[in-house]
């Protein structure tokens, strides 16, 4: 059986330089599947090119608050609204590897980070600022967070603003075993405190003896449908691509996206440009 890592750049991805998502997955391998999925979405959250970790879209306020989680069978750890650390998936695998929790959210989630010893660090860019400089100048001036949300929806829908996608996720089979990791920066525009599906075991990252799968695309819509948990729930109703095929199907005009590993598939899938590639490695 080969062993995979699989790894996805957001649905909706604008990387401007077309990442080697075939390279990324290669340089994470690692015996250990939650240590390659945990290396593939470092490398990714470093590249400013993406919306997680370095670069991470800023939200209504101005702020940078940033959603990740890892899983393997029967454990999960997410961060939620985590703010100026570099890795925002790595203080996840400690949630589940060093606390009786799964999740932390806000100032917890940040003082925890310190403890474990992650240096206080600013993921804005050079990048982001212009994009948020951008979004804040068409906004007039006295609006609540959520007239300013609606503002933005304008602007995103009159093609006068970006909106940016390049969230980042990978899963891996490595000897049997399953692993899942993701990370964003979330779905722009938010206000200060929204939470997308990645911090939420079964919406966007599910891991179970069966597969593990992890899902990109508009958080709300992900989170209502518990996207990942459904279609691990499928497996081996019929083949893996058809299942993701068949729950995206629902999302309509709402961007979404899923790539997973099951005991003898890998398969992804998307109803819009998704970075996607998948590093294969045979057992010696
Ligand atoms: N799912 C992420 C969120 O809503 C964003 C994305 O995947 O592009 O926070």
């Amino acid at each position: 059986m080969e062993n995979i890592i699989l790894c996805h750049g957001g649905v909706g991805s604008k990387a401007r330089s077309a990442p080697d998502m075939n390279g990324i997955a290669e340089k994470s391998w690692n015996e250990d599947p939650l240590k390659s999925v945990v290396n593939a979405v470092v490398i990714m959250e470093d590249d400013p090119q993406f919306n997680a970790g370095t670069g991470s879209v800023m939200r209504i306020d101005g702020s940078i608050q940033m959603d990740a989680a890892v899983s393997v069978p029967g454990r999960f750890g997410s961060v939620i609204g985590i703010e100026a650390v570099k890795n925002p998936v790595m203080v996840a695998r400690d949630v589940m590897e060093k606390t009786p929790h799964i999740m932390l959210s806000g100032s917890g989630a940040v003082e925890f980070a310190r403890r474990c010893g992650y240096m206080e660090y600013d993921p804005s860019t050079v990048k982001s600022r212009e994009a948020y400089r951008k979004m804040i100048g068409g906004i007039r001036d006295g609006l609540t967070e959520n007239e300013k949300y609606i503002e933005f929806q304008k602007l995103i829908r009159e093609g006068i603003i970006d909106e940016p996608h390049d969230t980042v996720g990978a899963v891996a089979r490595i000897n049997g075993k399953f692993a899942a990791a993701v990370s964003t920066g979330g779905a722009s525009p938010m206000m200060r405190g929204r939470v997308g599906d990645v911090p939420i075991p079964g919406a966007g990252i599910y891991c179970g003896q069966d597969g593990a799968v992890v899902a990109t695309g508009i958080g709300e819509e992900i989170a209502k449908r518990i996207l990942c948990y459904r279609i691990y729930s499928r497996i081996g109703s019929m083949p893996l691509k058809s299942i993701i095929e068949k729950e995206i199907a629902f999302f309509g005009d709402n961007l979404a996206g899923v790539i997973a590993v099951t005991v003898n598939e890998a398969a992804y899938f998307s109803n819009g440009t998704m970075g996607t590639d998948m590093f294969a490695k045979r057992l010696p």
